[in-house]
């Protein structure tokens, strides 16, 4: 069974967070001031179990879900995760499976990682200045040991991609540097606009630093030719060096939005299924789970949700939607991008 939602969107990518918690404190994602020691993160009876996201996926392949990436929170917080991407691995139908983290754990663990059916690994890096990197993700994290977690993972054979998220006046000073930087390397940099997700981070329209600007930077060094997506729906807008070596992504959820192809589902660490990053509501799939209810009978529900989906958040989005706002969105930590 395949389902369409209300503007023929098939489901065809699932994204599943398996914790809220992060050993970073980036301030665009989960702001110490917020994130702080006292905050309540889930209970581990709250979150959902590997053998509940396995018989989730499983029904999720079901309705068409080919793609699963795994994120969080910080997914390498969770404790045997090598054990839950074999179950995965193990379902029939499932044809790839990402991860995104942000790569401090990932010298520890990135052969099993890949040992246990991970393909494909999108390592969160904004900047090479070490003062820079340490102020951005809440003075947790150092540029050195993230570089060591990529050499490991491309040494385990796992196909990376670094994504950068550009804010004005933070880090949009080191856009070149990091293309020359990974050109070098030859790994694949995505840039990522600056989006309004959650209610911490105080986002502006003045704060993003578009797709045109950010790629007329890199031109001005290192020409660059518009290059054809890989496939349907591809997130990122590709361009390729002239030279022939290399290539850079540009995720532009604000200045160039591409809702009208978006597949992808969200499962959060709890559960609760949302059907757009921006949402403010989730279906609770582990009072299902938990219930006596049939693997039909959730299939069912899930369908009728994603059949009844109309989320085109960033096709809507002006300045004037996001602070008009009246429902609180869901946190970026909890549904993990
Ligand atoms: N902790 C992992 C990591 O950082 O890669 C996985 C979860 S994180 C929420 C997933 C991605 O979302 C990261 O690449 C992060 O940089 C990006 N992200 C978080 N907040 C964002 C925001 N406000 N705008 C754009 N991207 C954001
Ligand atoms: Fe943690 Fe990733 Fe959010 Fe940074 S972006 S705080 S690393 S979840
Ligand atoms: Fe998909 Fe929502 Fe993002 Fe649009 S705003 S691309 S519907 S997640």
């Amino acid at each position: 069974m395949t389902v369409q939602d209300q503007l023929q969107r098939p489901l065809r990518d699932l994204r599943i967070s398996v914790t809220d918690r992060c050993n970073f404190r980036c301030q665009y994602c989960m702001p110490a001031e917020i994130f702080g020691p006292d905050f309540a993160f889930l209970p581990s009876d709250k979150i959902l179990s590997f053998e509940e996201i396995e018989r989730l996926v499983k029904i999720f392949v079901g309705l068409g879900v080919r793609k699963i990436r795994i994120t969080g929170g910080e997914p390498l917080l969770r404790r045997d995760l090598p054990q839950l991407i074999a179950r995965i691995n193990a379902v029939e139908g499932v044809e790839d499976i990402a991860l995104t983290t942000n790569g401090t754990l990932l010298k520890k663990h990135a052969q099993a990682l890949a040992d246990a059916g991970v393909k494909r690994v999108s390592i969160s890096l904004d900047s090479l200045d070490e003062a820079r990197f340490f102020e951005m993700n809440g003075n947790r994290g150092k540029v050195k040991t993230v570089l060591e977690g990529i050499e490991k993972a491309a040494e385990a054979g796992l196909l990376v991609k670094i994504n950068m998220v550009v804010q004005k006046g933070v880090n949009d000073a080191d856009i070149v540097e990091m293309a020359k930087f990974f050109k070098e390397k030859q790994h694949i940099l995505r840039y990522i606009e600056y989006m309004d997700v959650g209610n911490s981070n105080g986002w502006k329209l003045n704060d993003v630093v578009g797709k045109k600007e950010i790629v007329d930077m890199i031109n001005a060094v290192a020409p660059l030719e518009a290059i054809a997506p890989n496939y349907k729906g591809e997130v990122a807008t590709r361009f390729g060096y002239k030279d022939g070596n290399g290539e850079i992504g540009v995720i532009s959820s604000v200045t160039d939005s591409f809702c009208s192809t978006c597949s992808r589902a969200r499962i959060s660490a709890e559960g609760k299924l949302y059907t757009c990053l921006f949402a403010t509501e989730g279906t609770d799939l582990r009072e299902l789970l938990r219930s006596d209810k049939t693997d039909e009978e959730i299939t069912t529900s899930i369908a009728r949700v994603w059949q009844n989906r109309t989320d085109r958040y960033s096709d809507e989005r002006t300045e004037e939607t996001v602070n008009n706002r009246k429902k609180a969105k869901i946190e970026m930590s909890h549904i993990g991008g």
